[in-house]
């Protein structure tokens, strides 16, 4: 799966082998974590995208909402469960945490994003480089630093093939939500609605951008091919 791929909630619970349910997922399966956003405009947490597509901030979860926390926006975001178990704000951040003060790899996460009922986007590798809390609205919520990563390791770590520099920038939410309606959820050569990815009309590596619509197009899998044995 590349960065950019329109999948099915099924296919990315296929891909992952759970059924994916909390938004965020430390060590999902073996040592790698998962991430789930959703920036649709009623999006219930404050994620955005830095440094021209590179960095993205994720905001951590909150409490559920219980008789004791009626309403979950007001109470901190906590680091610990009732019984004292990290929760997963809590385990992100130590990993975080462990990784800025040298003692451990950086945690890998794999982040999907919510575009569409059912309808998602796998929007990358990223490495966990730094966690902190700040305040927002008159109480703290975490806050995570996650960087794209620009070389894919399989699953053994031997082979490492460099993504392609198309591939290296992250689309901001609000210019796949513009691009997928423009676009009405089909390729714009074929209007193909199956294996859909988002394309950059202008390659990132010949300066096209990944923050505007207009650069940014749907494409089904064979014309996204077609179009790359063009360009190379
Ligand atoms: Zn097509």
């Amino acid at each position: 799966m590349k960065p950019g791929d329109v999948i099915s909630y099924l296919e990315m619970c296929s891909e992952e082998r759970v059924n994916l349910q909390r938004g965020m997922n430390y060590h999902l399966r073996g040592d790698s974590s998962v991430i789930l956003m959703s920036l649709r405009k009623n999006a219930p947490y404050a994620d955005r995208v830095e440094n021209d597509g590179r960095v993205l901030i994720y905001e951590g979860h909150d409490v559920s909402k219980t008789m004791d926390n009626p309403v979950p926006k007001v109470v901190n975001q906590p680091m610990y469960n009732p019984g004292g178990t990290l929760t997963q704000n809590g385990l992100f951040y130590e990993a975080a945490i462990r990784y800025q003060n040298g003692k451990h790899e950086p945690e890998l996460v794999k982040v999907y994003e919510k575009i569409h009922a059912g309808i998602w986007v796998f929007n990358g590798l990223f490495q966990l480089v730094a966690a902190w809390q700040e305040y927002s609205n008159s109480r703290e919520v975490f806050k995570f630093r996650l960087k794209l990563v620009e070389e894919e390791q399989n699953k053994n770590n031997i082979h490492v093939k460099k993504l392609e520099l198309d591939h290296d920038r992250l689309i901001p939410s609000e210019v796949k939500l513009a691009v997928w309606k423009r676009d009405k959820g089909k390729c714009v050569k074929c209007g193909s609605t199956e294996n859909l990815h988002f394309d950059h009309i202008i390659p990132y590596s010949k300066g096209g951008s990944s923050l505007i619509a207009e650069n940014i197009q749907l494409l089904c899998a064979r014309h996204n091919l077609q179009k790359r044995d063009n360009i190379e």
